[in-house]
């Protein structure tokens, strides 16, 4: 009898356990999903990113614009002070630097091969 009842309670113990819906493992959904690396950034990293989202480079980890060097279209060489030293490899293939010192103010000319060079302000984003 009571091997009867144990039986019976069995089966509808089953019978339930087919009837409810399979709960899936839930892990890092509940909250919606796992975060993504913007959502989870904090301190310097987020800074960054947010400004890369912008286009902005504040710590130029892109690679640097080219520009012709002319008149028009001098390189522009950001700094934190009015002045900074620049060197330029007048040829492509020169193994020497010519190093000079830009001004703010007027584009300034290399003495060498007088590529124009300006001197444009620059903030630090911290
Ligand atoms: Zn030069």
């Amino acid at each position: 009898m009571a091997s009867r009842l144990l039986l019976r309670s069995a089966v509808r113990a089953a019978a339930v356990y087919r009837a409810s819906p399979v709960i899936a493992l839930t892990r890092g959904m509940a909250a919606g999903g796992i975060p993504t690396d913007q959502e989870q950034a904090t301190g310097m990293e987020k800074l960054v990113m947010h400004a890369l989202k912008q286009g902005s480079d504040p710590y130029s980890m892109l690679k640097p614009k080219e520009y012709a060097g002319s008149k028009q279209d001098p390189h522009v060489v950001p700094s934190i002070t009015n002045k900074r030293i620049v060197g330029c490899i007048c040829e492509e293939d020169n193994t020497s630097v010519v190093w000079f010192w830009l001004h703010e103010g007027e584009p300034q000319r290399c003495p060498s091969c007088g590529a124009h060079y300006k001197l444009v302000p620059h903030q630090l984003p911290h």
